[in-house]
Protein backbone atom coordinates (compact mmCIF):
# COMPACT_ATOMS: atom_id res chain seq x y z
CA UNK A 1 0.00 0.00 0.00
CA UNK A 2 0.80 3.55 -0.88
CA UNK A 3 1.23 5.94 1.88
CA UNK A 4 -0.31 9.09 -0.21
CA UNK A 5 0.64 11.73 2.45
CA UNK A 6 4.09 10.57 2.99
CA UNK A 7 4.88 10.75 -1.45
CA UNK A 8 2.87 13.80 -1.85
CA UNK A 9 5.43 15.18 1.07
CA UNK A 10 8.30 13.82 -1.04
CA UNK A 11 7.16 14.99 -3.84
CA UNK A 12 6.35 18.72 -2.55
CA UNK A 13 10.34 18.26 -1.06
CA UNK A 14 11.60 17.47 -4.25
CA UNK A 15 10.23 20.47 -6.04
CA UNK A 16 10.83 22.86 -3.77
CA UNK A 17 14.58 21.48 -4.00
CA UNK A 18 14.38 21.56 -7.80
CA UNK A 19 12.99 25.27 -7.62
CA UNK A 20 16.04 26.24 -5.65
CA UNK A 21 18.57 25.27 -8.29
CA UNK A 22 18.10 28.00 -10.60
CA UNK A 23 18.86 26.64 -14.20
CA UNK A 24 17.69 29.19 -15.98
CA UNK A 25 18.06 29.41 -19.99
CA UNK A 26 19.34 32.77 -21.12
CA UNK A 27 19.21 30.73 -24.65
CA UNK A 28 23.13 31.34 -25.76
CA UNK A 29 23.44 27.66 -26.03
CA UNK A 30 26.45 27.85 -24.59
CA UNK A 31 28.55 25.41 -21.54
CA UNK A 32 28.11 27.74 -18.67
CA UNK A 33 24.06 28.91 -19.22
CA UNK A 34 21.05 26.93 -17.29
CA UNK A 35 23.45 24.59 -15.92
CA UNK A 36 21.18 21.66 -15.37
CA UNK A 37 23.70 19.47 -13.68
CA UNK A 38 22.90 20.25 -10.48
CA UNK A 39 19.19 19.27 -11.05
CA UNK A 40 19.86 16.18 -13.35
CA UNK A 41 22.56 15.24 -9.96
CA UNK A 42 19.76 15.89 -7.73
CA UNK A 43 17.12 13.78 -9.66
CA UNK A 44 19.74 11.10 -10.12
CA UNK A 45 20.12 10.91 -6.92
CA UNK A 46 16.63 10.02 -5.69
CA UNK A 47 16.85 7.33 -8.73
CA UNK A 48 19.79 5.51 -7.04
CA UNK A 49 18.17 5.43 -3.67
CA UNK A 50 15.31 3.38 -5.04
CA UNK A 51 17.44 1.06 -6.56
CA UNK A 52 17.54 2.24 -10.27
CA UNK A 53 20.46 3.01 -12.57
CA UNK A 54 20.07 6.93 -14.13
CA UNK A 55 22.39 7.85 -17.14
CA UNK A 56 23.39 11.65 -17.23
CA UNK A 57 24.10 12.62 -21.10
CA UNK A 58 25.38 15.65 -22.28
CA UNK A 59 26.02 17.49 -25.44
CA UNK A 60 27.60 20.01 -23.93
CA UNK A 61 29.65 20.12 -20.59
CA UNK A 62 27.10 20.52 -17.85
CA UNK A 63 23.66 20.71 -20.09
CA UNK A 64 22.59 17.74 -18.26
CA UNK A 65 19.82 15.61 -19.29
CA UNK A 66 18.82 12.10 -17.07
CA UNK A 67 17.66 9.51 -18.31
CA UNK A 68 16.50 6.32 -16.14
CA UNK A 69 13.92 3.55 -16.57
CA UNK A 70 12.06 0.84 -14.58
CA UNK A 71 11.65 -2.59 -16.92
CA UNK A 72 8.80 -3.85 -17.80
CA UNK A 73 8.37 -7.73 -19.17
CA UNK A 74 8.51 -5.90 -22.85
CA UNK A 75 5.80 -7.41 -23.85
CA UNK A 76 4.23 -4.20 -25.06
CA UNK A 77 6.32 -1.02 -25.76
CA UNK A 78 7.73 1.68 -23.58
CA UNK A 79 6.07 4.36 -21.92
CA UNK A 80 8.51 7.84 -21.52
CA UNK A 81 7.91 10.40 -19.56
CA UNK A 82 9.43 13.85 -20.11
CA UNK A 83 9.76 16.89 -18.02
CA UNK A 84 12.37 19.67 -18.84
CA UNK A 85 14.67 20.74 -16.35
CA UNK A 86 16.00 24.41 -17.34
CA UNK A 87 13.65 27.32 -16.99
CA UNK A 88 13.01 31.01 -18.01
CA UNK A 89 14.57 34.16 -16.42
CA UNK A 90 12.66 35.51 -13.40
CA UNK A 91 12.61 39.50 -12.75
CA UNK A 92 13.04 39.06 -9.07
CA UNK A 93 12.00 42.87 -8.29
CA UNK A 94 8.98 42.14 -9.60
CA UNK A 95 7.85 39.03 -7.90
CA UNK A 96 5.95 39.35 -4.40
CA UNK A 97 8.73 36.23 -3.09
CA UNK A 98 11.76 35.14 -4.37
CA UNK A 99 11.45 33.39 -7.40
CA UNK A 100 14.23 30.88 -6.26
CA UNK A 101 13.49 30.36 -2.95
CA UNK A 102 10.93 27.71 -3.51
CA UNK A 103 8.78 29.85 -0.12
CA UNK A 104 5.14 28.47 1.20
CA UNK A 105 2.22 31.03 1.33
CA UNK A 106 -1.14 31.09 1.41
CA UNK A 107 -0.84 26.92 0.04
CA UNK A 108 1.12 27.75 -2.75
CA UNK A 109 5.18 26.66 -3.62
CA UNK A 110 6.40 30.22 -5.34
CA UNK A 111 8.91 30.10 -7.98
CA UNK A 112 10.07 29.54 -11.28
CA UNK A 113 9.68 26.55 -13.12
CA UNK A 114 6.84 25.63 -10.09
CA UNK A 115 4.19 25.00 -13.49
CA UNK A 116 7.35 24.86 -15.89
CA UNK A 117 7.61 22.00 -15.65
CA UNK A 118 9.49 21.12 -12.45
CA UNK A 119 6.78 19.84 -10.96
CA UNK A 120 6.27 16.89 -13.85
CA UNK A 121 10.56 16.38 -12.76
CA UNK A 122 9.12 15.71 -9.13
CA UNK A 123 5.73 14.14 -9.82
CA UNK A 124 7.71 11.85 -12.59
CA UNK A 125 10.63 11.27 -10.36
CA UNK A 126 8.54 9.95 -7.37
CA UNK A 127 5.95 7.85 -9.80
CA UNK A 128 9.48 6.57 -10.80
CA UNK A 129 10.83 5.40 -7.26
CA UNK A 130 7.12 4.10 -6.35
CA UNK A 131 7.04 1.65 -9.55
CA UNK A 132 10.45 0.65 -8.91
CA UNK A 133 9.25 -0.33 -5.10
CA UNK A 134 5.85 -1.58 -5.46
CA UNK A 135 7.46 -4.21 -7.91
CA UNK A 136 4.93 -3.67 -9.96
CA UNK A 137 4.22 -6.52 -12.91
CA UNK A 138 4.67 -3.79 -16.21
CA UNK A 139 4.01 -5.14 -19.83
CA UNK A 140 5.39 -1.65 -20.99
CA UNK A 141 9.07 -0.13 -19.79
CA UNK A 142 8.69 3.19 -18.42
CA UNK A 143 11.33 5.63 -19.22
CA UNK A 144 11.53 9.24 -17.44
CA UNK A 145 14.08 11.69 -19.01
CA UNK A 146 14.17 15.10 -17.50
CA UNK A 147 16.29 17.39 -20.24
CA UNK A 148 17.99 20.44 -20.21
CA UNK A 149 17.32 23.22 -22.93
CA UNK A 150 13.73 23.20 -24.01
CA UNK A 151 13.60 27.02 -22.88
CA UNK A 152 15.92 27.54 -26.30
CA UNK A 153 15.06 25.18 -28.62
CA UNK A 154 15.43 21.49 -27.10
CA UNK A 155 19.03 20.74 -29.49
CA UNK A 156 20.97 20.01 -26.02
CA UNK A 157 18.09 17.94 -24.44
CA UNK A 158 15.09 15.89 -26.26
CA UNK A 159 16.50 16.51 -29.68
CA UNK A 160 19.89 15.24 -28.70
CA UNK A 161 18.41 12.55 -26.94
CA UNK A 162 15.95 11.65 -29.86
CA UNK A 163 19.13 12.01 -32.58
CA UNK A 164 21.90 10.84 -30.79
CA UNK A 165 20.81 8.44 -27.78
CA UNK A 166 17.50 7.14 -29.49
CA UNK A 167 17.49 3.71 -27.60
CA UNK A 168 17.46 5.06 -24.29
CA UNK A 169 14.44 7.30 -25.16
CA UNK A 170 12.19 5.48 -27.78
CA UNK A 171 8.90 4.91 -26.52
CA UNK A 172 5.18 4.38 -28.01
CA UNK A 173 3.68 7.37 -26.16
CA UNK A 174 4.59 10.53 -24.12
CA UNK A 175 3.85 12.04 -21.61
CA UNK A 176 4.80 15.47 -20.71
CA UNK A 177 3.69 19.35 -21.55
CA UNK A 178 1.13 20.69 -21.41
CA UNK A 179 -2.39 19.65 -20.04
CA UNK A 180 -4.31 17.80 -17.24
CA UNK A 181 -4.22 21.07 -15.31
CA UNK A 182 -7.36 22.31 -14.18
CA UNK A 183 -8.90 25.70 -15.71
CA UNK A 184 -12.23 26.85 -14.49
CA UNK A 185 -15.00 28.23 -16.76
CA UNK A 186 -18.37 30.12 -16.41
CA UNK A 187 -18.39 27.83 -13.38
CA UNK A 188 -17.40 24.71 -15.16
CA UNK A 189 -14.07 22.60 -14.68
CA UNK A 190 -11.94 21.34 -17.54
CA UNK A 191 -8.85 19.46 -17.73
CA UNK A 192 -7.24 20.25 -21.10
CA UNK A 193 -4.94 17.47 -22.45
CA UNK A 194 -2.67 18.23 -25.20
CA UNK A 195 -2.93 16.20 -28.47
CA UNK A 196 -1.66 18.66 -30.71
CA UNK A 197 1.20 21.72 -31.16
CA UNK A 198 1.18 24.04 -33.65
CA UNK A 199 4.30 23.95 -36.11
CA UNK A 200 6.97 26.56 -36.30
CA UNK A 201 8.02 28.99 -39.22
CA UNK A 202 10.79 31.65 -38.71
CA UNK A 203 10.49 34.03 -41.40
CA UNK A 204 12.78 36.99 -42.78
CA UNK A 205 10.92 39.21 -44.90
CA UNK A 206 13.03 41.54 -46.58
CA UNK A 207 11.87 44.76 -48.54
CA UNK A 208 14.54 46.40 -51.03
CA UNK A 209 13.93 50.31 -52.39
CA UNK A 210 16.29 52.99 -53.52
CA UNK A 211 19.33 53.90 -51.62
CA UNK A 212 18.93 57.75 -51.12
CA UNK A 213 20.33 60.87 -49.10
CA UNK A 214 18.60 61.65 -45.75
CA UNK A 215 17.54 64.57 -47.13
CA UNK A 216 15.20 63.46 -50.10
CA UNK A 217 12.43 61.71 -48.29
CA UNK A 218 11.53 58.75 -50.20
CA UNK A 219 7.77 57.71 -49.47
CA UNK A 220 8.39 54.01 -51.52
CA UNK A 221 12.02 53.48 -49.18
CA UNK A 222 12.43 50.37 -48.03
CA UNK A 223 11.90 50.89 -44.31
CA UNK A 224 8.35 52.90 -45.33
CA UNK A 225 7.37 49.98 -47.14
CA UNK A 226 8.41 47.63 -44.00
CA UNK A 227 6.76 49.87 -41.44
CA UNK A 228 3.52 49.34 -43.56
CA UNK A 229 3.89 45.41 -44.09
CA UNK A 230 4.26 45.48 -40.53
CA UNK A 231 1.50 47.65 -39.52
CA UNK A 232 -1.03 45.47 -42.24
CA UNK A 233 0.65 41.82 -40.49
CA UNK A 234 -0.29 43.41 -37.05
CA UNK A 235 -3.93 44.79 -37.37
CA UNK A 236 -4.98 41.33 -39.52
CA UNK A 237 -5.88 37.99 -38.69
CA UNK A 238 -4.62 35.11 -41.21
CA UNK A 239 -7.71 32.77 -42.70
CA UNK A 240 -9.48 31.18 -40.50
CA UNK A 241 -9.00 26.75 -40.73
CA UNK A 242 -11.19 25.68 -37.68
CA UNK A 243 -9.22 22.07 -37.95
CA UNK A 244 -10.29 19.16 -36.73
CA UNK A 245 -9.08 18.86 -32.95
CA UNK A 246 -9.66 22.75 -32.41
CA UNK A 247 -13.32 22.17 -33.57
CA UNK A 248 -13.59 18.89 -31.35
CA UNK A 249 -12.06 21.08 -28.03
CA UNK A 250 -14.48 23.78 -28.75
CA UNK A 251 -17.77 21.69 -29.35
CA UNK A 252 -16.69 19.64 -26.19
CA UNK A 253 -16.13 22.97 -23.84
CA UNK A 254 -19.32 24.55 -25.13
CA UNK A 255 -21.71 21.34 -24.39
CA UNK A 256 -20.91 22.10 -20.67
CA UNK A 257 -21.37 26.20 -20.87
CA UNK A 258 -24.02 27.65 -20.13
CA UNK A 259 -25.98 29.75 -22.57
CA UNK A 260 -25.49 32.56 -24.46
CA UNK A 261 -21.40 31.48 -24.04
CA UNK A 262 -22.23 27.89 -25.38
CA UNK A 263 -23.64 29.54 -29.10
CA UNK A 264 -20.89 32.40 -28.97
CA UNK A 265 -18.54 29.44 -28.70
CA UNK A 266 -19.71 27.27 -30.81
CA UNK A 267 -20.07 29.66 -33.97
CA UNK A 268 -16.34 29.90 -33.71
CA UNK A 269 -16.07 26.78 -35.82
CA UNK A 270 -17.60 28.58 -38.59
CA UNK A 271 -14.61 29.82 -40.72
CA UNK A 272 -17.03 32.53 -42.58
CA UNK A 273 -18.20 33.87 -39.05
CA UNK A 274 -15.06 33.21 -37.02
CA UNK A 275 -13.06 36.13 -36.75
CA UNK A 276 -16.18 38.19 -36.80
CA UNK A 277 -17.08 36.47 -33.19
CA UNK A 278 -13.95 36.31 -31.95
CA UNK A 279 -13.33 40.30 -32.10
CA UNK A 280 -16.81 41.17 -31.31
CA UNK A 281 -18.29 38.39 -28.64
CA UNK A 282 -15.42 37.09 -27.23
CA UNK A 283 -14.79 40.11 -24.67
CA UNK A 284 -11.98 38.88 -22.77
CA UNK A 285 -8.46 40.05 -24.28
CA UNK A 286 -6.55 36.65 -23.44
CA UNK A 287 -9.70 34.54 -24.73
CA UNK A 288 -9.68 36.48 -27.87
CA UNK A 289 -5.67 35.93 -28.10
CA UNK A 290 -5.59 32.05 -27.12
CA UNK A 291 -8.90 31.27 -29.35
CA UNK A 292 -7.39 33.19 -31.83
CA UNK A 293 -4.72 31.29 -32.31
CA UNK A 294 -6.15 28.00 -32.14
CA UNK A 295 -8.03 29.27 -35.52
CA UNK A 296 -5.47 30.24 -37.93
CA UNK A 297 -1.88 30.38 -38.47
CA UNK A 298 -0.47 33.26 -36.97
CA UNK A 299 2.30 35.59 -37.56
CA UNK A 300 3.67 38.27 -34.95
CA UNK A 301 6.48 40.62 -35.77
CA UNK A 302 9.20 40.29 -33.45
CA UNK A 303 12.60 41.70 -35.25
CA UNK A 304 13.14 44.67 -37.09
CA UNK A 305 16.36 45.59 -39.21
CA UNK A 306 16.93 48.86 -41.32
CA UNK A 307 19.66 51.38 -41.83
CA UNK A 308 22.99 52.27 -39.40
CA UNK A 309 23.29 55.98 -40.52
CA UNK A 310 20.63 58.80 -40.16
CA UNK A 311 21.51 61.22 -43.05
CA UNK A 312 21.15 57.80 -45.03
CA UNK A 313 18.18 56.08 -46.61
CA UNK A 314 18.88 52.40 -46.20
CA UNK A 315 18.59 49.79 -49.71
CA UNK A 316 17.10 47.58 -47.76
CA UNK A 317 14.68 46.19 -44.49
CA UNK A 318 13.86 43.37 -42.78
CA UNK A 319 11.37 42.28 -40.29
CA UNK A 320 11.73 38.59 -38.93
CA UNK A 321 8.32 36.73 -37.82
CA UNK A 322 7.71 34.26 -35.59
CA UNK A 323 5.16 32.01 -37.75
CA UNK A 324 3.26 29.31 -35.97
CA UNK A 325 1.26 26.71 -38.21
CA UNK A 326 -1.76 24.96 -37.80
CA UNK A 327 -1.34 20.62 -38.15
CA UNK A 328 -2.24 20.09 -41.62
CA UNK A 329 -1.08 23.30 -42.95
CA UNK A 330 1.26 23.13 -45.39
CA UNK A 331 4.30 25.68 -45.52
CA UNK A 332 3.75 27.06 -48.77
CA UNK A 333 0.31 27.86 -47.97
CA UNK A 334 1.21 29.31 -45.05
CA UNK A 335 3.97 31.74 -46.88
CA UNK A 336 1.32 32.40 -49.54
CA UNK A 337 -1.09 33.90 -46.31
CA UNK A 338 2.05 35.73 -45.01
CA UNK A 339 2.91 37.34 -48.33
CA UNK A 340 -0.93 38.29 -48.47
CA UNK A 341 -1.11 39.92 -45.36
CA UNK A 342 2.16 41.86 -45.52
CA UNK A 343 1.93 43.35 -49.23
CA UNK A 344 4.38 44.91 -51.20
CA UNK A 345 5.67 41.91 -52.27
CA UNK A 346 8.65 41.31 -50.18
CA UNK A 347 11.57 38.51 -50.49
CA UNK A 348 10.72 35.68 -48.09
CA UNK A 349 13.32 33.67 -46.59
CA UNK A 350 12.23 30.43 -44.00
CA UNK A 351 14.78 30.74 -41.23
CA UNK A 352 13.62 27.79 -39.25
CA UNK A 353 10.93 25.56 -39.43
CA UNK A 354 9.27 22.53 -37.16
CA UNK A 355 6.57 20.70 -38.30
CA UNK A 356 3.41 20.96 -36.20
CA UNK A 357 2.56 17.62 -34.15
CA UNK A 358 -0.50 15.92 -33.46
CA UNK A 359 -2.17 12.49 -31.71
CA UNK A 360 -5.40 11.32 -32.04
CA UNK A 361 -7.49 11.20 -28.78
CA UNK A 362 -9.09 7.98 -29.99
CA UNK A 363 -6.88 5.81 -27.96
CA UNK A 364 -6.83 3.21 -25.33
CA UNK A 365 -4.13 5.31 -23.67
CA UNK A 366 -6.01 8.53 -23.93
CA UNK A 367 -9.22 7.47 -22.23
CA UNK A 368 -7.40 6.13 -19.50
CA UNK A 369 -5.87 9.46 -18.94
CA UNK A 370 -9.42 10.69 -19.49
CA UNK A 371 -10.72 8.27 -16.74
CA UNK A 372 -7.91 8.53 -14.60
CA UNK A 373 -8.41 12.32 -14.51
CA UNK A 374 -12.02 11.91 -13.62
CA UNK A 375 -11.44 9.51 -11.06
CA UNK A 376 -9.58 11.84 -8.92
CA UNK A 377 -11.91 14.73 -9.52
CA UNK A 378 -15.58 13.64 -10.91
CA UNK A 379 -16.84 17.14 -11.37
CA UNK A 380 -13.71 17.92 -14.45
CA UNK A 381 -14.36 17.82 -17.77
CA UNK A 382 -10.61 16.37 -19.82
CA UNK A 383 -10.81 17.99 -23.29
CA UNK A 384 -8.22 17.50 -25.87
CA UNK A 385 -6.76 20.49 -27.01
CA UNK A 386 -3.56 22.01 -29.03
CA UNK A 387 -1.11 24.27 -28.11
CA UNK A 388 -0.13 27.08 -29.94
CA UNK A 389 3.66 27.01 -28.56
CA UNK A 390 5.81 23.60 -29.34
CA UNK A 391 7.52 21.43 -26.60
CA UNK A 392 9.83 18.37 -26.35
CA UNK A 393 7.03 16.35 -28.22
CA UNK A 394 8.29 17.62 -31.31
CA UNK A 395 11.81 15.68 -30.48
CA UNK A 396 10.11 12.67 -29.72
CA UNK A 397 8.29 12.44 -32.62
CA UNK A 398 11.59 12.02 -35.04
CA UNK A 399 11.11 8.75 -33.41
CA UNK A 400 7.52 8.15 -34.33
CA UNK A 401 6.29 8.30 -30.41
CA UNK A 402 3.20 9.98 -29.96
CA UNK A 403 2.46 12.65 -27.39
CA UNK A 404 -0.10 14.25 -24.77
CA UNK A 405 0.48 16.66 -22.90
CA UNK A 406 -0.13 15.40 -19.33
CA UNK A 407 1.18 17.12 -15.83
CA UNK A 408 -1.46 17.00 -13.77
CA UNK A 409 -2.20 19.99 -11.61
CA UNK A 410 -5.22 20.59 -9.23
CA UNK A 411 -6.40 24.24 -8.55
CA UNK A 412 -8.85 25.86 -6.53
CA UNK A 413 -11.71 26.89 -8.40
CA UNK A 414 -12.12 30.06 -6.43
CA UNK A 415 -8.86 30.91 -6.71
CA UNK A 416 -8.09 34.01 -9.12
CA UNK A 417 -4.98 33.12 -10.82
CA UNK A 418 -4.37 31.33 -14.46
CA UNK A 419 -2.93 28.04 -15.32
CA UNK A 420 -1.76 29.95 -18.17
CA UNK A 421 -0.85 33.50 -17.24
CA UNK A 422 1.82 31.98 -15.17
CA UNK A 423 3.73 30.47 -17.99
CA UNK A 424 6.65 32.79 -18.09
CA UNK A 425 5.15 35.01 -16.13
CA UNK A 426 5.85 37.07 -12.47
CA UNK A 427 4.93 34.80 -9.88
CA UNK A 428 4.43 31.96 -10.77
CA UNK A 429 3.31 29.25 -8.46
CA UNK A 430 1.38 26.10 -7.84
CA UNK A 431 -0.38 24.80 -5.09
CA UNK A 432 0.73 22.57 -2.57
CA UNK A 433 -2.28 20.45 -2.64
CA UNK A 434 -2.38 20.49 -6.60
CA UNK A 435 0.98 19.03 -6.27
CA UNK A 436 0.13 15.89 -4.18
CA UNK A 437 -3.16 15.13 -5.73
CA UNK A 438 -1.09 15.25 -9.57
CA UNK A 439 1.38 12.96 -8.16
CA UNK A 440 -1.50 10.37 -7.24
CA UNK A 441 -3.03 11.10 -10.62
CA UNK A 442 -0.07 10.75 -12.42
CA UNK A 443 1.18 7.23 -10.93
CA UNK A 444 -2.45 5.89 -11.26
CA UNK A 445 -2.22 6.84 -14.80
CA UNK A 446 1.35 5.36 -15.50
CA UNK A 447 0.43 2.06 -13.36
CA UNK A 448 -2.51 1.19 -14.37
CA UNK A 449 -1.74 2.00 -18.54
CA UNK A 450 1.57 -0.56 -17.76
CA UNK A 451 0.25 -2.88 -16.29
CA UNK A 452 -2.65 -4.13 -18.60
ZN1 LIG B 1 7.86 24.34 -20.44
Amino acid sequence: MIDWSVEGDRCVALLRDLIRIPTVNRGTGEAGDANERVAAERLAETMREAGLEPKLIEKKKDRTNMVVRVKGDGSRPPLLLNAHLDVVEADAGAWRHDPFGAEIHDGYIWGRGAIDMKNMAAMSAIVMTLLAREKETLKRDVIFAAVADEEAGCALGSIHLADDHPDEVRAEYMLGEIGAFSQHLFGRTFYPIQVAEKGVCWVRATYVGEPGHGSMPDPDSAVVRLARAVERLGSRRLPMHPIAVVRDFIERVAKELPSPQKHVLKRLTTPQVAALILDHLVKDPGQQRSFGAMLANTASPTVLRAGSKVNVIPGRATVDIDGRTLPGQSEAAFLEELREALGGDPQLEVLRSLPAVETSPDTALYRHLAATVQKHDPTGHPVPYMIPGFTDAKAYARLGTASYGFAPVKFDPMDEISFSRMYHGHDERIPVDGVKWGVRVLYDAVSGFCRV
